[in-house]
């Protein structure tokens, strides 16, 4: 676990599962301006972009929240042994002894938050125990969005393959063992945490605001892909379930803190992850921390 933020008694830490180059930007973002795009790379740190090849980087992430008396995980990665498209089978133990190198343990989680219920958000949920899928984190009340659950069910009885299955491993053994909460994407956790709506890349998506002392973070989860978006947020990614829903939200959340001291920790960014958002001519920039 490498930390990202420090504010006052606050911490937020993350845990990468993988990372590395994968699809060019007209790949991610169909019909983006080629030329365009590689002028707004070329100011990139290489840990957003891998020139030789051409591709964009991408991490697949967790972080922990160390709040004063409670340490919060919000989404989980890929996680181990489902079964998945080839894609996301690679070796993962590393996410779950990231914990153990920072002297925590999976019993020292006090809340886990799902943004969405992508496959890439909730893997770590459960462990295969005994053939059974158990929550990873057995003091943890875990967080769903409701809309974002129905969502997904429909999807798994209507007979879609992928979300039966990250329903059936990652989600439902979770509600069935009584530590899930489904709740509004307003909810109000408490006066230094709440979520707000962010429709689009999923129709139940929603960030994580937290204010940590004087500090204001958010966590931004796929609303922002990559840092390309920030010079470009009218493209959403192939991923996204309402394209234009997505840019107009990814939009609204840039134009909240553009210019303001709240941090920005977007999910699937790379190393240093967390930075703040700035206004450049019409469009914005964004300053690594
Ligand atoms: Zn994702």
């Amino acid at each position: 676990m490498v930390e990202i933020v420090r504010a006052g008694d606050w911490s937020v830490g993350t845990i990468t599962e993988r990372e590395g180059p994968q699809r060019r930007p007209h790949e991610l973002f169909p019909g983006i301006d080629r030329a365009a795009a590689s002028r707004v790379l070329e100011g990139f740190p290489n840990s957003s972009f891998a020139p030789a090849t051409g591709r964009l980087f991408h991490t697949y992430q967790s972080f922990v929240v160390r709040a004063p008396g409670q340490t919060i995980l919000i989404d989980t990665c890929v996680g181990d042994h489902k079964a998945r498209p080839p894609h996301f089978n690679f070796p993962k133990q590393d996410w779950l002894d990231a914990f153990a190198a920072e002297g925590l343990s999976v019993e020292d989680i006090d809340v886990v938050i799902n943004t969405h219920l992508h496959v890439d958000h909730v893997g770590w949920n459960t462990v295969l125990e005994d053939g059974r899928w158990v929550p990873t984190f057995p003091n943890a009340k875990y967080y769903f969005g409701q809309s974002e659950f129905e969502f997904w069910d429909g999807r798994a009885r209507k007979g879609f393959d992928l979300p039966a299955r990250i329903l059936a491993d990652s989600v439902n053994p979770v509600i069935e063992a009584g530590k899930a909460e489904l709740v509004a994407t307003n909810f109000r956790f408490n006066e230094h945490i709440w979520f707000e709506p962010a429709p689009g890349h999923t129709p139940g998506q929603f960030v994580v605001h937290v204010q940590a002392g004087a500090q204001k973070i958010v966590f931004a989860t796929d609303a922002v892909h990559h840092p390309l978006q920030i010079a470009f947020p009218q493209f959403s990614t192939i991923f996204c379930e309402d394209k234009e829903q997505a840019a107009r939200t990814r939009l609204d959340l840039l134009t909240a803190v553009a210019d303001t001291d709240t941090i920005l920790v977007p999910e699937h960014f790379a190393y240093p992850v967390a930075g703040r958002v700035v206004r450049e001519g019409a469009g914005f920039g964004y300053v690594y921390l």
